[in-house]
């Protein structure tokens, strides 16, 4: 097993040579990458910096149509939908770019109560969630590290009407293997962290003062949660701090190092972009701005670089940019979202929000358009229920067999959500995507959709196979 302080895996003199040697567009290499992508079998990093090179419209389009039919091929038309829920926005860091860093004094200061973090849960639940991240700055109140597993077990403990948060994934801190592993035995599903910037220099540069401006504790916090037994691991990069040609083929090579490792990669990918944020010049001002067109072609390479991974879009993008990706492929976007602790009962407050948000519809009217744009919104939670995370996952999804089961799932739950939660519109839009969806199944995963569904419409809860 790899060694926790290892970071020889990250290789910025590799990346740069690797990105020189690509510096033009060369048709008849692209097209090659192209193909092979096509084969689902993933990309090296070579063939990710090839990609990058893209700017004619030509190229960008036949790109744009290889991450559409891999999409396709493996996720189908579902998008998992979840909501974040922020308990704190205490914090000790002076991350340059987040309101909730230590010497903002514009931001309203709160960590929720456990009873408080019970009514924000229930609040969500009643929307219709069935998946919760839990968000919290660097700093917990009075009793630590305790304060996230009471908290983790407030959210689960919640059963509100025929509703409950079935899989809870967090993102906090990282932390040293013993606290990896009592967040394990409290039930979460994937441990998120975004490494901002995998370039030290611009690390160095925006984070000033806290535990965070250790680099290497945090490039090394996956491999102590895998030791920790946490198999599900989701990276991200807050695109907007640096090349972000640089930073995704930085993600490469931790990719290859926690496959190397741990003989997996990571369950998650998010791509969040530097959005405004209270008392932070920084937000506003990006020093390497990602284009729309730069970060449709992001989402669009990592989908063809880790085909089976997920790729994860927040409500920080604006509802056009969020429907322009799902078809490149985002898997997972989070919806009716609030990034105030707080904000689900007394709605949003931008002085205690981490960041604007750009899509600020409530869950019924995403899950309408969700549906009129061709998608089926899952709110399944079964593999992380029955144990198929990390390696199982990977085992079942790259010879093609997860979708079998996923696709069944997907129509339970969201049958689920359309009987309790839809209004009437959401509901039409709803079950005529259910209707489309079957028209278009293969006989056998046919039959077995109708079997969970005609269960949910007879009055039963959480099915899936
Ligand atoms: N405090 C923990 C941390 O920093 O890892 C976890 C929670 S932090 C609230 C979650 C993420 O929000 C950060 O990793 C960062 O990428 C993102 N974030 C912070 N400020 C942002 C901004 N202005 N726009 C978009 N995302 C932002
Ligand atoms: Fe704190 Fe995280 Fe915001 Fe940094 S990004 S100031 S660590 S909440």
């Amino acid at each position: 097993m790899a060694s926790g302080n290892d970071v020889s895996w990250l290789n910025e003199e590799e990346i740069v040579l690797t990105l020189a040697r690509c510096e033009s567009e060369d048709p008849g290499r692209i097209r090659a990458v192209l193909a092979r992508g096509l084969e689902l079998r993933g990309l090296s990093r070579d063939d990710v910096a090839v990609l990058t090179t893209i700017r004619s419209p030509d190229l960008l389009q036949e790109l744009f149509d290889a991450a559409r039919r891999v999409k396709e091929e493996i996720y189908g038309r579902r998008l998992v939908l979840f909501a974040p829920l922020y308990i704190s926005n205490l914090c000790r860091n002076e991350c340059l770019y987040c309101a909730f860093r230590i010497t903002n004094k514009e931001l309203q200061r709160r960590a929720l109560r456990q009873d408080e973090i019970a009514e924000e849960t229930r609040a969500i639940v009643n929307q219709g969630h069935k998946r919760i991240l839990l968000v919290a700055g660097e700093s917990y109140p009075n009793d630590g590290f305790q304060y996230i597993l009471d908290a983790i077990a407030t959210v689960y403990s919640v059963k509100e009407g025929k509703g409950e948060i079935r899989r809870l994934n967090v993102n906090i801190a990282p932390l040293p293997v013993e606290e990896f592993r009592q967040l394990k035995q409290a039930g979460i599903g994937t441990y998120q962290l975004f490494q901002e910037t995998y370039h030290r220099g611009t690390y160095g540069s925006v984070h000033a003062r806290g535990p965070k401006t250790d680099f290497n504790w945090r490039v090394t916090a996956m491999d102590r949660a895998m030791q920790a037994g946490i198999d599900d691991v989701g990276v991200g990069i807050l695109f907007g701090l640096h090349d972000w040609r640089f930073e995704i083929l930085s993600l490469m090579q931790h990719i290859s190092h926690l496959e190397d490792a741990f003989g997996v990669g990571c369950h998650t990918i998010s791509v969040p972009r530097l959005e405004p944020a209270v008392g932070s010049d920084l937000a506003s001002n990006p020093p390497h701005p990602v284009s729309d067109e730069d970060f449709k072609k992001i989402v669009a390479v990592l989908r063809l670089a880790v085909p089976y991974t997920g790729i994860i879009m927040s409500t920080r993008e604006t509802a056009k940019m969020r429907a322009e990706t799902f078809a490149l492929g985002v898997s997972q976007i989070s919806a009716g979202s609030r990034t105030n602790p707080g904000g689900y009962l007394e709605d949003i407050d931008e002085n205690a929000s981490q960041f604007q948000l750009g899509d600020h519809r409530p869950l019924a009217e995403v899950v309408k358009d969700v549906c009129d744009l061709g998608y089926i919104p899952s709110y399944c939670t079964a593999c992380y229920r029955l144990g198929r995370t990390g390696q199982d996952f990977m085992d079942l999804a790259k010879p093609g067999l997860i979708k079998e089961k996923c696709a069944p799932n997907a129509l339970s739950t969201f049958m689920e959500y359309l009987i309790d939660y839809a209004p009437p519109e959401t509901r039409i839009a709803g079950e005529q995507a259910i209707e489309r969806e079957l028209s278009e199944m293969a006989p056998g995963t046919r039959q077995l959709a109708e079997r969970l569904l005609k269960a949910v419409r007879n009055g039963k809860r959480d099915v899936y196979c």
